[in-house]
């Protein structure tokens, strides 16, 4: 019997330095940041498209939204009870000539800016999905309702991982409707999200998956949530990547937005959402970090020219 993988804590970081070195990423000074170089554009754009022309129907809602968010909507959705250590808050300066000066010398100085600044009232939007409820407080058809929504996502989670960034992008496909609804169209994602990922040649497994929620609204929020992610071994296959994931909320948003069925019920709400980035980093796992090498019928399914 052979002895088990040793962990190695730097596969992903040697990965990094691979896709640094062929200019797909481009560093910044600070972990988790990065510029997208031209050939990562192509991908992003490529994959875009095709998950346009795959999830799209004639139904769907399309939004799209700033990346920052009214700090209303996270607390409202209860983000900083469950996630607080992965929200960015924006702060803004806000005094007049004399704090100005403050300000200068402490940037001068390399003091703390906290004191000099006030806290705004947008924050980075943390998922994709939460402008989206707002917008569908009322009755929804018969049908429910399906929205389509791309948006760059910050989490505060600096890391040399590229599988764990800092600023990416989420596209989601969030539905609202029958509690039947919105399972049918969570269940049929989770198999077509298989289907869309095998067709770009990459091998995804299915788990259910807890977040590890902070502190009193652990409870709270599994009991409201039912998580399933898509796995893809990008670097390692004992620690695979979560490139897509499907959240159930039940009527956790329903009830908060007052979004109702015909009935007068609270909507059930569900979405399925692409971590752009990481389908991006799994393809260059999978086909190479040289386009021009992979194979032709893929680079025509991405409209890669
Ligand atoms: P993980 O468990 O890996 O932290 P997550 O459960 O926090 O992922 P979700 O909240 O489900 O992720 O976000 C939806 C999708 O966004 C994920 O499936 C993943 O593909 C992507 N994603 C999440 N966090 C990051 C990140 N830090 N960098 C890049 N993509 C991310
Ligand atoms: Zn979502
Ligand atoms: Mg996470």
């Amino acid at each position: 019997m052979s002895a088990p993988t040793p962990y190695t804590a730097t596969a992903e970081e040697a990965y990094l330095d691979r896709l640094l070195a062929a200019r797909l990423l481009l560093p910044t000074n600070l972990p988790g940041i990065y510029a997208r170089g031209s050939a990562f554009t192509q991908l992003m754009e490529g994959l875009e498209r095709a998950i346009t022309r795959y999830g799209r129907t004639e139904s769907t809602q399309i939004l799209r939204c700033p990346p920052v968010l009214p700090r209303s909507i996270v607390e409202k959705c209860g983000y900083f009870q469950s996630f607080p250590n992965l929200l960015g808050c924006m702060c803004c300066f806000t005094g007049g000539t004399t704090e100005h000066e403050a300000l200068l010398s402490a940037v001068d100085s390399g003091a703390d800016l906290l004191p000099h600044l006030e806290l705004s009232d947008v924050v980075l939007a943390p998922a994709a999905c939460y402008y989206v409820y707002p917008y569908l407080t009322g009755t929804l058809p018969q049908a429910g309702k399906t929205t389509d929504i791309e948006n760059w996502c910050y989490r505060h989670e600096p890391s040399l991982n590229p599988m764990r960034m800092r600023a990416f992008r989420m596209r989601e496909f969030v539905h609202a409707g029958t509690p039947e609804q919105a399972l049918g169209f969570r269940d049929s994602w989770i198999e077509r999200a298989q289907a869309f990922l095998a067709r770009l040649g990459l091998s995804a497994t299915v788990a259910p998956a807890d977040d590890p929620f902070f502190g009193a609204g652990e409870r709270l929020m599994a009991a409201q949530t039912l998580k399933f992610e898509l796995l893809i071994p990008i670097v390692s296959d004992t620690r695979p990547t979560a490139v897509m994931s499907s959240n159930y909320h039940k009527d956790h948003f329903g009830h908060l937005f007052d979004i109702r069925t015909p009935d007068g019920a609270a909507a059930h709400t569900t979405c399925i959402g692409f971590g752009m980035e990481r389908i991006v980093l799994a393809l260059l796992a999978q086909h190479g970090l040289q386009l021009s090498k992979w194979p032709t019928a893929l680079r025509e399914h991405l409209g890669l020219a």
